[in-house]
């Protein structure tokens, strides 16, 4: 996330990084006003859309790695909850409407300052448009998940876990994080 350059209150070229008073961490304070900026991670949400065993996955159409296939998921909008988010970005990425079954995976990207928040969701209708952030849409069975072209291992380890839970019929909430390059599920 860049840094503004001048003060979102005040509009002064007059920010520097400093510990505010009674506070842990650096901020971007303003001489001129006094504001304090402060940089907050970003909440992604998405679903794992099961239908007859197979996974509703996107492909993108828009940078970062566009061709390549995830969730569908994206940055959640002021003033919605989370499954707001998750729902809005599943109809806009695939056309489909659909239903929050539970909570699935809460992973965090700390060099990104990110958070992903995945769901479980049914398909309640699918309606075959979608929007310009994606290229196209389908339901994959797991032999034919374009697992090669995923956009990001942490999405493919989800789904993986995932596919083998849907065997068992027991579905867990996982904890990850990818600062180390891996994502760690807490059982
Ligand atoms: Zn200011």
């Amino acid at each position: 996330m860049p840094s503004p350059r001048f003060c979102p209150n005040c509009g002064a070229d007059r920010l520097s990084r400093q510990v505010p008073a009674g506070d842990t961490h650096q901020r971007l304070v303003c001489a001129g006003c006094d504001y304090i900026h402060y940089e907050n991670p970003k909440i992604i949400a998405g679903c794992i859309i099961e239908q007859d065993g197979k996974y509703l996955l996107c492909q993108r159409a828009i940078e970062p790695r566009p061709g390549t296939w995830t969730l569908p998921a994206g940055f959640m909008e002021s003033g919605e909850t989370t499954e707001q988010a998750a729902l809005r970005e599943v109809w806009e990425e695939t056309g489909v409407r659909a239903d929050i079954v539970s909570p699935y995976s809460i992973f965090s990207v700390p060099k990104i300052s990110e958070v992903y928040i995945i769901f479980r969701a049914v398909a309640i209708e699918v309606t075959g448009s979608f929007g310009p952030e994606t290229l196209d849409y389908r339901f994959f069975a797991p032999e034919e998940i374009p697992w090669e072209s995923m956009y990001y291992p942490a999405i493919r380890q989800i789904l993986e876990r995932y596919i083998e839970e849907r065997q068992a019929g027991v579905y867990g909430i996982y904890i990850g994080n990818d600062d180390t390059g891996k994502v760690h599920f807490i059982r």
